[in-house]
């Protein structure tokens, strides 16, 4: 409804009940019975204590409007009860027009005084139907109590019937509220206030009736009432309002910056029975404004895009803990209002748990803002943004409890080659940006529902989520290689990333980790095949043997001496003579046959027969060794030896007892050193190499090459020997690179005093190859897989062109031209001491 018609409406409704009035008074001045002479005082006396009583005292503001609330009805009750009824409207007529005089608004004074003479002249037909009929004579004449008390009660329900709806149908139309709600707001004040008054008119009533004289002490008497009635009411009313209050304090108090800011804007009208209250924070960019009415958001947005708006607003400054303004509080009214000093005193209360509310919500919100970012960097790395290591696993943990909604799940292990290199050659920012920029390459490839993971150093996850079928997955970490060929541009130069991939469907049972396990198999699957890509497929999975063994089953393979040791020559490369020999261990397995190292190694490691499994390994190898000095090959023989055995404080006093028991001189024993061993290790394998080394044992490192501190592990262990991976082998004659690292480490063996073997020669180019490298010892296929002892010795024995001892022809007799290495190291074997 807009304003004018409402405000038409409000007019013709006033104008209605004016009419009616005026009727009920034209009935009345022509009914009234002329006034006895000297009778003056009665109707007098009421009309005075009629204007008394009217005089509003309370006022109940509803929105823009405010609604008296007074004894008028008592005072009338007790003219129905002493006057006849034209007289009655008469006295209430004049009564309330002096009592209304104090209101300004025409259509309001017109109001009220038509209206309450139409509640009259209903409560005193409803009083004269009752039986309530005083004399024409005006003499006061008490009826029976019987009478008198249903007369009064039923006139004072005659009276508010009229009185209550018409007053209230008014204000819904001067406030647009629901008829309704007008109607019943206050409703038990009102019923409190019209019983009062009954009460009060009843007393009033007897003590006249006992002398008439008295009615002139009444009007004191009704004042006195009314300004109690006023305090009662007040008092009731204030309390209403402060539990309101306290209501909405508690509805404030919510973690949620919004929710607070809601409740607080459709709550605060109701309280100050306000159009709108509305809230603007300037302390935000833009300035923002939430604006509400009763129970109902009317906007919520930047302070500059909200609607206008008319009336006159109040307001109370929001402050932040330490007092500086960060906003305001604002009721708005249609029409000018005041708020009275406990209003004004509410509103400060309001605002200042507002502040409060505001303020806590605030920080919640920080709070919650650093826990997410605590939450995100547990689950994030640092350098890439990708997931970490924990993530995943948490990630892939989900997945798989849910997995039946998710298709399948396969995981992708993602290890760069070569990566140290980039780290040590240009050092950790250009080794950064390429992370990076695999981590992105990653992250644009990956599907949606796929998770990328960074598991640290130069090793990448990728969670594949709902596969149709397995090959998709293949087909898909196929895709994540491909993105990582395209070279990578660090200060201006092109960088080749080689990766190598593993690919696990998840597993029936074992879980994540045995996931991540089988991704890790197909990694370094993939990784020694030299491929891209290699899927983990059972019967390649070293660990399922292994984990078969751990029932107990070392113990029998060490007693039964199930482990056995093969021998592998290492030959001078120019002349083809054996220089000494590998020991490489075997089980043989009543039902899985021959296993190699790869198969049980770890297992034996973990387990704590590895101290026995080394002793028969070097045990066989020194009973070899002796046979052979027996038959006239005087060669050393190298074991192998796990980083773990070095860690045991009692394996040097054990090889030493081993060496003396067989009369092999410490010399002819090296032990090859495989290069895994952390930094903490370090000490403690240096001490026991060293008592080793003093004692006359020769070392080697293993594996040369391929570990991740070559260097710095030779700076910390003085060795005799090193041994090239086969892996540079492998690429001597294509890769310029694994040349140059063959190269390299010659030279830095040549100027340490060093021996070097190659390990895996396979052809005779690779040898001719490590030859004019300047290497000169080699070992591999090409010359002789590793065979049991006797064998060797017969293979020795046999010779190679009638020569013992010499396993391939000799380079310059090989029917090739053959360029002399251009610096020819001194001629040193793998066993024998540097010069
Ligand atoms: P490794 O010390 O690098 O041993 C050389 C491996 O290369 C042996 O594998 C050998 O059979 C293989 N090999 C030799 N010539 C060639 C060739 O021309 N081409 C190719 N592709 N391979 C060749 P194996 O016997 O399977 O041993 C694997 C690893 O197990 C060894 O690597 C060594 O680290 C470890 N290992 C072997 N025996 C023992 C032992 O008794 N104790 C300990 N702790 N480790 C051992
Ligand atoms: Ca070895
Ligand atoms: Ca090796």
């Amino acid at each position: 409804m807009n304003d004018a018609k409402a405000d038409r409406q409000l007019r013709l409704y006033v104008g209605l009940v004016a009419c009616a009035a005026v009727g009920c008074l034209v009935w009345a001045v022509s009914h009234a019975p002329g006034l006895p002479a000297g009778r003056l005082f009665l109707p007098a006396a009421c009309t005075v204590i009629i204007a008394v009583a009217t005089t509003p005292l309370i006022w109940l503001r509803i929105r823009s409007d405010k609604r008296g609330h007074n004894v008028t009805s008592g005072a009338i009750l007790v003219a129905v009860a002493m006057l006849p009824a034209p007289w009655v409207l008469i006295c209430t007529a004049l009564g309330v027009l002096a009592g209304f005089s104090g209101i300004r608004d025409p259509l309001k004074f017109t109001f009220n005084v038509s209206r309450e003479i139409v509640a009259t002249s209903a409560a005193v037909g409803a009083a004269t139907l009752a039986g309530i009929r005083p004399p024409a004579t005006l003499v006061v004449d008490i009826p029976p109590l019987s009478v008198l008390v249903p007369g009064l009660l039923l006139a004072a329900v005659a009276f508010a019937a009229i009185d209550d709806p018409v007053g209230s149908r008014v204000v819904s139309l001067a406030t647009r509220m629901p008829w309704r709600q007008t109607l019943l707001r206050n409703f038990d004040v009102t019923v409190v206030l019209r019983a009062t008054n009954l009460a009060l008119a009843l007393l009033v009533i007897l003590v006249v009736g006992y002398a008439e004289l008295l009615i002139v002490a009444m009007v004191p008497t009704v004042l006195a009432v009314q300004f109690a009635t006023k305090n009662k009411v007040r008092q009731r009313v204030e309390h209403q309002a402060w539990q309101r209050l306290a209501g909405t304090a508690v509805q404030l108090n919510a973690t949620e910056l919004t929710v607070v800011l809601h409740a607080a804007v459709t709550r605060t009208p109701e309280l100050f029975s306000a159009d709108e209250a509305e809230i603007e924070l300037h302390d935000v960019t833009p300035p923002r404004l939430v604006r509400g009415a009763s129970d109902r958001l009317s906007y919520e947005g930047p302070r500059s895009e909200a609607p206008p708006r008319d009336g006159v607003s109040i307001e109370e400054v929001l402050e932040a803990p330490d007092s500086t303004p960060i906003g305001v509080l604002r009721l708005r009214f249609r029409k000018a209002v005041g708020l009275d000093e406990s209003e004004r005193y509410k509103l400060q209360t309001l605002a200042a748990s507002l502040s409060t509310a505001i303020g806590n919500a605030r920080a919640y919100a920080q709070l919650r803002a650093v826990s997410a970012e605590n939450a995100y960097a547990a689950a994030h790395d640092p350098l890439t943004g990708l997931a970490n290591r924990r993530e995943l696993l948490e990630h892939a943990g989900r997945c798989f409890a849910d997995r039946e909604a998710d298709g399948m799940l396969a995981m992708l292990l993602i290890d760069l080659n070569h990566f140290k290199e980039v780290n040590d050659t240009l050092g950790h920012a250009a080794g950064d940006v390429v992370l990076r920029e695999v981590a992105h390459r990653l992250e644009e490839v990956a599907q949606p529902g796929d998770l990328v993971a960074r598991l640290g150093g130069d090793e990448f996850a990728v969670l594949l989520t709902g596969l149709p079928t397995p090959a998709v997955a293949s087909h898909r970490a196929a895709t994540m290689l491909t993105a990582l060929e395209p070279p990578i541009v660090v200060d201006g130069m092109q960088l080749n990333v080689e990766a190598a991939g593993g690919i696990a469907l998840a597993p029936g049972s074992g879980g994540v980790q045995e996931l991540m396990r089988r991704a890790d198999v197909a990694m370094y699957q993939a990784k020694r095949g030299g491929r891209g890509t290699a899927t983990y497929a059972h019967a390649h999975d070293t660990a399922d043997v292994g984990r078969l063994m751990l029932g107990g089953e070392l113990p029998r393979a060490v007693a039964e001496h199930e482990f056995v040791v093969d021998f592998q020559p290492m030959v001078d490369l120019g002349t083809g003579e054996v220089l000494a020999a590998e020991a490489l261990a075997r089980w043989h397995h009543p039902e899985h046959g021959n296993l190699t190292p790869m198969q049980f190694l770890e297992t034996v490691e973990r387990s704590g027969q590895l101290p026995a499994f080394a002793d028969a390994v070097l045990e066989q190898a020194l009973t070899a060794a002796a046979s052979w000095r027996d038959a006239g090959f005087d060669l050393p023989v190298a074991v192998n030896v796990s980083p773990r055995s070095l860690l045991d404080p009692t394996f040097p006093g054990a090889v030493l007892d081993r060496l003396r028991s067989y009369a092999v001189p410490a010399d002819r024993l090296v032990l090859e050193l495989a290069e895994t061993l952390t930094l903490s290790q370090l000490d403690v394998v240096a001490r026991a190499l060293r008592e080793l080394r003093e004692a006359g044992v020769r070392l080697a490192l293993d594996d040369f090459g391929s570990g991740h501190s070559s260097l710095s592990l030779l700076s910390r262990i003085p060795v005799h020997q090193l041994k090239i991976d086969r892996e540079f082998v492998a690429g001597v004659e294509t890769s310029s690179e694994a040349a140059a690292v063959i190269r390299s480490t010659v030279d830095l063996a040549r100027s340490l005093h060093l021996a070097v073997v190659a390990e895996g020669v396979e052809s005779e180019p690779q040898r001719h190859a490590l030859w004019e490298l300047g290497c000169v010892a080699g070992q591999g296929h090409l010359f002789a897989r590793p065979m049991r002892a006797p064998r060797l010795l017969a293979t020795l024995q046999r010779g190679s062109g009638g020569q013992p001892g010499v396993l391939a022809t000799p380079l310059h007799t090989a029917g090739s031209v053959v360029r002399l290495p251009r610096r020819r190291p001194p001629r040193q074997t793998p066993g024998a001491s540097p010069a």
